[in-house]
């Protein structure tokens, strides 16, 4: 229970990655705030049933990280952020020339400025404490590049500058801030892409994920959000605590390309 009596906030963590750091992190003993915009009865259960699974505080807060303000009342509400987790991300696929600038303005609100309103809240609460840890989702596409995907690239490059800006200017204060960089993680965000992939090349379920998704992935394997959200805790270890301003890839070898 490496984590008991930190208080952690998960953005986005109604599903996939988010989630599955936020399960992780209450199994090392953290209280959690999770959060998505959506405010159903199914994400109140979900805090309840976590809660109940790992002996620890969870509270559901609704909050729209397309909107400043909104990530920005995130953490007042939670009252105490010792982790910050910015994870909240959409995806949009088009060329350049034809990209929907509502979509560009949303993938960068959602995957990049939320982490900028989040963290200038948080980081007066971790001096306070004089601990504290940001963990940002990323990307392999925070560290390369594929076509039709601008905006998301664009944001994740975005997320690792800011992760390196944090870390400077919490550095020597026991305040880290690092990015995680998944490749591909079977999260209902890549769930949904699969029937269309199936459609467009004319394959199999298991050949479009081998041969189509996993191309790029040298091991050929999804990483899990578990595995995703182990290297979360590890990065709120005291062995983590001169690991900082970095990342770290986990994309089956992708970024080793
Ligand atoms: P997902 O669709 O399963 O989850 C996205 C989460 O973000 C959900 O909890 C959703 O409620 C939340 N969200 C979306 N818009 C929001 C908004 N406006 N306000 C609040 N919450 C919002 O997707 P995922 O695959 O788990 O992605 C999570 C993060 O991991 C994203 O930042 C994504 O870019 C990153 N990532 C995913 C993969 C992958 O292969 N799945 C790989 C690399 C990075």
């Amino acid at each position: 229970m490496i984590l008991k009596g930190k208080t952690a906030v998960v953005t986005g963590s109604n599903s996939g990655i988010g989630l599955g750091v936020a399960e992780e992190l209450a199994r090392a003993g953290a209280d959690l705030v999770i959060n998505s915009f959506t405010d159903r009865a199914e994400d109140h259960a979900l805090a309840a049933d976590i809660a109940a699974r790992h002996g620890v505080t969870v509270r559901y807060i609704a909050a729209d990280m397309s909107k400043g303000d909104d990530c920005r009342r995130l953490i007042e509400q939670a009252g105490a952020c010792d982790i910050l987790v910015n994870n909240a991300g959409i995806q949009h696929v088009a060329p350049i020339e034809g990209f929907p600038v509502a979509k560009w303005d949303a993938i960068i609100a959602i995957n990049l400025s939320s982490a900028f309103h989040t963290t200038a809240v948080a980081l007066p609460m971790m001096r306070a404490a004089g601990w504290g840890r940001v963990v940002n989702i990323a990307s392999a596409h925070g560290l390369t590049a594929s076509p039709f995907k601008s905006a998301y690239v664009a944001a994740k490059h975005g997320i690792v500058g800011v992760t390196k800006v944090t870390a400077l200017e919490c550095a020597g204060q026991g305040i880290t801030a690092n990015a995680i960089c998944p490749g591909y993680v079977l999260t209902p965000l890549v769930e949904a892409q699969i029937p269309d992939q199936m459609k467009t090349h004319g394959m199999d379920r298991e050949t479009v994920i081998r041969e189509v998704m996993l191309e790029r992935q040298p091991s050929r394997q999804f990483a899990t959000v578990e595995q995703i959200g182990g290297t979360a805790v590890y990065l709120c270890s005291d062995a983590a605590a001169q690991v900082t301003g970095t990342t770290i890839s986990v994309d089956g070898g992708w970024t080793a390309l």
